[in-house]
Parts: structure tokens; C-alpha cells; sequence
């Protein structure tokens, strides 16, 4: 591998309790708890810092009844990294666990796909079938930026610098997309919602929330495809992903683990 590689975290934000069946299209038949994480992600090396989608507030998690455990910016304080120094944010995609705390990062310019501004501004959110996952606030304060020449947009794939890109699965939304990045154990696939839980990959399964079933199973290829093995890829709200990879440092242990080193499973 020639690229420069980096350090990858996963910091988890916020839990809500759930059950099986509301993670299958088709529900489960064998129901049970499935709880829920949220996550952000810190991409980073000596050159560069890459924060992978932003999570949501204290008072979007009372207003969506999720259990709040500190903020994205206080996870990566832990890190050593302040927001408002970051430069650089990638978006995954704009509903409001992934989007909603871009104004504590007032100096990044973020990277989106073309496809998610348009699903998110666009003829589909007359539905609340496709529009309960976005805020409009949310989605109107991106619209500012976007005049304010802080979003970086792509179409397809594209390189962000030396080992780390993005690249557009849709699916669960229309312009999702996932970022690779390489480490030392290799090429690995921050896959977020392109998979919420390793069962969708795994078993080819689909989360409700979905605009194309289609793209979304087609994506679960991609991942593999792009990532060094499938234990490359992280999936974007599994528990199992705090079971598997040790913590950044002693104390962390369920709150940020280094998902560049080698899994324990
Ligand atoms: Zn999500």
C-alpha cells in the first residue's frame, strides 16, 4: 500500500432500545431486543483529520426520545480533537443522526454527494415515508452553506486525499455513501448506513428505512468490493462494533474504539 494511512475511531454518541423486528423489512420471526448505537467517526494521521458524519444534539435526542451519553464534539474532544478546528467533514448522508451538529464544526467545509442534496431538497420529501429521517432545518441550514461555499460535492467516487475516499451506494437514501480509508490492517469500509447492523450485510437483509431496496442490496457487494475483507467493514449503528475492537484507551471500553486495529472476533 503506497497511500498514507490513518487512525480510525468509532465514538459512540447515543443508544435507544429496539427490537428485531424493527430493523427487517418483513419484520423477524424470532423477536427480541436489538438495541440501537450511534456513532461518529475520526479519520486521522498527521496530515489530515476527517470527522465522518456529525450525530445529533441533546435536544434532538429528547425530541426523538433517544438516549443521549455526550455529544459528538465531547467524543472527540477525548481524542485531542477540537471541532471547531476541523477542516474537513464527510456526510454520509443528512438524516438527523448523521447531519445534525454541523454548526459546531463552523470551520469545515463537508463533503456530500450531489444525489443526497437533490433526494433531500427534492420531490420525495412530500413524503413522510422518505422525509421522517431528515429535519428541514437541518437539511435548509446545508442549503445555506452550500452559499457559503462549504460544501464539497461528489458524484459517484472520489478521492479526498492520499488513502481516503468516498463512495456513493444510495439505498437507504439516495445519495448515501460510504468512505474508505486505508490503515494498517488494510482497506477499510466505514460503511454507515450502507448496512445499519453486520446481520443486513451478512444475510442480505434490508432495514426499513430504505428508498431502494435494490441499490441497497447491490450495495452490500460494493462494500465488499471496496474493503480489504468483509471484517473491514463497519457497519453504522451495531453494538456488536464496541464488542469487537478495543477500546482507544483504558476507561473507553463502550464508548470509543480503534477500529484500525485488528478485531477481537
Ligand atoms: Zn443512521
Amino acid at each position: 500500500m503506497t497511500e498514507e494511512t490513518y487512525e480510525v475511531f468509532a465514538i459512540k454518541y447515543a443508544t435507544r432500545d429496539a427490537m428485531r423486528s424493527g430493523h427487517f423489512i418483513g419484520g423477524d420471526p424470532h423477536d427480541g431486543p436489538m438495541p440501537m448505537d450511534y456513532f461518529v467517526w475520526l479519520v486521522r494521521n498527521a496530515n489530515r483529520t476527517f470527522v465522518v458524519d456529525t450525530g445529533f444534539s441533546e435536544a434532538m435526542a429528547r425530541q426523538r426520545k433517544r438516549t443521549f451519553l455526550r455529544t459528538p464534539t465531547a467524543g472527540l474532544a477525548l481524542l485531542g480533537v477540537e471541532a471547531a478546528a476541523v477542516k474537513d467533514v464527510i456526510i454520509t448522508h443528512m438524516h438527523y443522526d448523521h447531519v445534525g451538529t454541523f454548526f459546531d464544526f463552523p470551520a469545515a467545509q463537508f463533503h456530500l454527494q450531489d444525489l443526497e442534496m437533490n433526494f433531500a431538497t427534492g420531490r420525495y420529501m412530500r413524503h413522510g415515508r422518505f422525509n421522517h429521517g431528515y429535519e428541514v432545518d437541518e437539511v435548509v441550514g446545508m442549503v445555506r452553506l452550500v452559499f457559503k461555499d462549504r460544501v464539497r460535492f461528489h458524484a459517484g467516487s472520489a478521492d479526498l486525499a492520499s488513502g481516503i475516499s468516498v463512495h456513493h451506494i444510495g439505498g437507504h437514501t439516495m445519495g448515501l455513501q460510504c468512505v474508505r480509508v486505508a490503515t494498517q490492517r488494510g482497506w477499510l469500509v466505514l460503511a454507515s448506513d450502507c448496512s445499519h447492523y453486520y446481520e443486513h450485510m451478512e444475510k442480505g437483509r434490508v432495514f426499513p428505512t430504505t428508498f431502494h431496496v435494490g441499490d441497497t442490496i447491490e450495495g452490500y457487494d460494493r462494500l465488499r468490493a471496496l474493503a480489504e475483507s468483509p471484517k473491514h467493514i463497519i457497519p453504522g449503528h451495531d453494538p456488536l462494533v464496541m464488542d469487537r475492537y478495543p477500546a482507544s484507551r483504558p476507561g473507553m471500553e463502550d464508548w470509543i474504539v480503534r477500529l484500525d486495529a485488528d478485531p477481537k472476533v
